[in-house]
């Protein structure tokens, strides 16, 4: 469907990918093929990099939303697989707290665990001296 108003204009367009200015049709938003596959590509990659991304905060939200149900006080012992058959996913964390005892907490938001020995878990709620670290 053409409008006819803005077909009269004439004016030096970029090509959306390399930039060089372009004649020609107002329409047409690269110079070539080689321009409009690599720009093609380069909106896959980002789409690709997006999906990743939903996906590991999903696993971020149920890994929170899990230690939150588990341990509503904020601070719970319990099995390693107690978590693990909820769906809890140990690959996922927002960040390390290391104690000066050399411990090791892994936060999923506001809420963290430390692996304890006999396959048990301490889970913790975040504190403020936590950020000194
Ligand atoms: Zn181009």
């Amino acid at each position: 469907m053409e409008t006819g108003s803005d077909n009269n204009i004439k004016e030096n367009r970029s090509c959306l990918q390399c930039g060089s200015v372009m004649t020609g049709r107002v329409d047409k938003k690269f110079c070539s093929d080689q321009c409009r596959a690599t720009a093609g590509n380069r909106r896959k990659d980002q789409d690709i990099g997006e999906q990743l991304i939903k996906e590991i905060n999903l696993r971020l939200r149920r890994n929170r939303y899990l230690l939150h149900r588990l341990s509503p006080e904020g601070k719970t012992t319990l099995r390693r697989e107690v978590l693990e058959q909820a769906g809890f996913d140990f690959r996922y964390f927002t960040y390390l707290y290391r104690t000066q005892k050399g411990n090791t907490y892994y936060f999923c938001y506001d809420y963290g665990y430390l692996l304890l020995e006999d396959e048990k878990v301490l889970i913790v709620n975040w504190q403020p001296y936590m950020e000194r670290s």
